[in-house]
């Protein structure tokens, strides 16, 4: 008796199909990580820019309870106020502190410090807080062009010391980029020349707006300090 064997079909993938399914899911996370890296950055900007115009909103409300004092820093008030930052002085005016003082663009390691150290991704510009004349918000000529706070540069530490940033040096595109994460807002990691990417900037006013690092660098280069008071 003659048997026949029956072959069972082969089930399983061939080595092609595997490559080809491989070579298609590279493709589309290629087509969408950019985009989901751009969707973040977006978000991110745009939360930067709310937890801003929060601060903001509490300086002038600090301000009209204070005949118009902006709050101390620790270059104004010694080592009283190093354990934690000026916006603690204005956590009455804010609905949740913690949320408002990290910048959310901020590295998770550089976050976690900022928070457990009572220190703010937001420093203030010292030409207006730390100096006599415009330590008071009734007084600044400009206030539309008078720039308050900046993101702290992440070459430095995030600590309650360093809650304002010496604009008085910002003379050279060197000195400002030491102090400003003037591409905080970018896709990717720095670029060398800190070019691409942009930085959201509060004003007296209240007003914050988003600047390209190329711009700032241009006003930089014209011979124009942005942390300067105009009168
Ligand atoms: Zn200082």
């Amino acid at each position: 008796m003659i048997h026949t064997i029956r072959h069972p079909r082969q089930h399983g993938f061939t080595l092609l199909e595997v490559l080809s399914v491989c070579a298609l899911i590279a493709i589309l996370a290629w087509l969408i990580l950019p985009t989901l890296g751009a969707a973040k950055k977006e978000a991110n900007r745009a939360k930067c820019a709310t937890n801003l115009r929060q601060i903001g909103l509490a300086l002038q409300l600090y301000t009209q309870d204070h005949n118009g004092n902006f709050p101390p820093t620790t270059h104004t008030t010694g080592s009283r106020h190093m354990e934690e930052s000026w916006i603690y002085g204005l956590a009455t005016y804010l609905d949740n502190i913690d949320e408002v003082r990290v910048c959310p663009a901020d590295p998770a390691p550089r976050q976690e410090k900022i928070r457990s150290r009572k220190a703010t991704s937001y420093s203030l510009n010292e030409l207006v807080f730390d100096r006599e004349e415009y330590r008071n918000i009734y007084r600044l000529p400009r206030p539309t062009r008078t720039l308050l706070a900046v993101i702290l540069s992440e070459n430095r530490s995030p600590s309650t010391g360093w809650d304002h940033v010496h604009c008085s040096l910002w003379s050279s595109w060197q000195n400002i980029i030491n102090d400003v994460e003037v591409d905080r807002h970018r896709v990717g990691s720095r670029a060398s020349d800190r070019l691409s990417g942009s930085a959201n900037y509060l004003y007296a006013d209240g007003h914050v707006a988003n600047l390209p690092a190329r711009e700032l660098k241009k006003l930089s280069s014209s011979g124009i300090n942005p942390g300067d008071v105009p009168l």
